[in-house]
């Protein structure tokens, strides 16, 4: 492991004991002769990080060193944007990719974001520009567009609502129009596609990473284990996947979906460091890992946190009118998953107090 500064911090008898109980949580993913190398930095993050006042919101592909040691807070991107609207740290540290730590700072403006590579991108997020989506406006008037949170802060700002892979769903069925545009992923919006009446239009992007699942490699691993296995797959991969697939969700659906229904052996169908975080607190299930890695969430790292946390950079900045328009777009988002969830809390205390009754 090589850091960025001269001031590698060092594995003591000291950071040992204090570093022993958060070893204890990934000590079936890190195997322990890794632990010296890694302790140090989780030591000095977890010490700067309450020095700073700062907050670490890592996604859930972020690999198992810093998505159970360091993080504050993990999720999908639905679940950061959420965190990043409710924290009162002063710097928030987005352990993910560029445009996250864009929309952390859309809904803080007053704060200091950073990510810890600004190289950190997306092929989703470069597959469409803020003319694109102009254009697309100008060639079919009157349809609203929904982007994938995945997108750059001038897309968002031109858009008129944002989803994720969460709640795409619920977004496209608040709109009133009967056919909506939903960019840039065109897998994600045939996911939709397939769970709404409306008519979805779309832009050719795909994630360089799940596009390369092929359902043809899913058959294989049915055929390997006999059919014992359960394949959970995300929607930014390619149809013939998703048809293969015993379940389709988002990353906190597929985490979810494994925790509560805990099948003997899964095959999760994502970035693959999201299979070693979950394997890491669910041990009575076998995870099968096609081993796809992002690059761009693979540049963040613990020497390159502790970096961000001691320089408070690189920052993240959004030129505040596009940071305004774009804002909208994000906060349009957040209002109809609250109103989803207001009405799932008044269905089930409905439900209570019919059975008190
Ligand atoms: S996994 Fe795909 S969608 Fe997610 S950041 Fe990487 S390239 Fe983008």
């Amino acid at each position: 492991m090589t850091t960025p500064t001269n001031t590698t911090p060092k594995f003591t008898v000291e950071i040992e004991e204090a570093t022993a109980p958060i070893y204890d949580k990934v000590k079936t993913v890190i195997p322990d002769f890794e632990w010296p190398a890694i302790a140090p930095y989780v030591a000095e993050i977890n010490r700067l990080k309450k020095e700073k006042n700062a907050v670490i919101l890592a996604h859930n592909y972020m690999t198992p060193d810093i998505f159970h040691t360091v993080a504050d807070y993990v999720g999908d991107s639905l679940g950061l944007a959420r965190m990043a609207t409710e924290t009162d740290a002063d710097v928030i540290i987005q352990c993910g990719v560029h445009f996250m730590a864009e929309t952390s700072k859309l809904l803080n403006p007053s704060k200091t974001v950073i990510v810890p590579d600004m190289e950190a991108g997306c092929s989703l997020a470069s597959s469409i520009t803020a003319a694109d989506v102009r254009a697309l406006r100008e060639a079919h008037p009157g349809v609203p567009i929904v982007t994938y949170v995945n997108t750059s802060a001038e897309v968002k700002a031109e858009c008129d609502i944002c989803c994720t892979s969460g709640n795409a769903v619920e977004i496209i069925e608040s709109l009133e129009s009967d056919t909506v545009l939903c960019i840039p992923d065109q897998y994600l919006a045939n996911w939709i596609s397939k769970q709404t009446s409306k008519k979805i239009l779309t832009w050719a992007g795909s994630c360089e990473v799940h596009e390369r699942f092929t359902g043809e490699e899913l058959r294989k691993y049915r055929e390997q284990y006999k059919g014992d296995i359960t394949i959970i797959a995300h929607p930014e991969c390619p149809p013939d996947v998703i048809e293969e697939a015993d379940f389709c969700g988002s990353t906190a659906g597929m985490i979810n979906y494994a925790k509560d229904k805990r099948p003997k052996r899964i095959l999760m169908v994502t970035e693959c460091s999201m299979s070693d975080n979950v394997a890491a607190e669910v041990h009575d299930v076998e995870f099968i890992r096609p081993c796809n890695l992002c690059p761009h969430m693979k540049r963040i790292t613990l020497p390159k946190i502790l970096e961000s946390l001691r320089t408070l950079g690189p920052e993240v900045t959004v030129d505040p009118e596009v940071a305004d328009r774009a804002r909208l777009a994000v906060e349009a988002m957040l209002a109809v998953d609250e109103e989803r969830e207001r009405r799932i809390k008044d269905k089930a205390e409905t439900k209570t107090t019919q059975r008190v009754a």
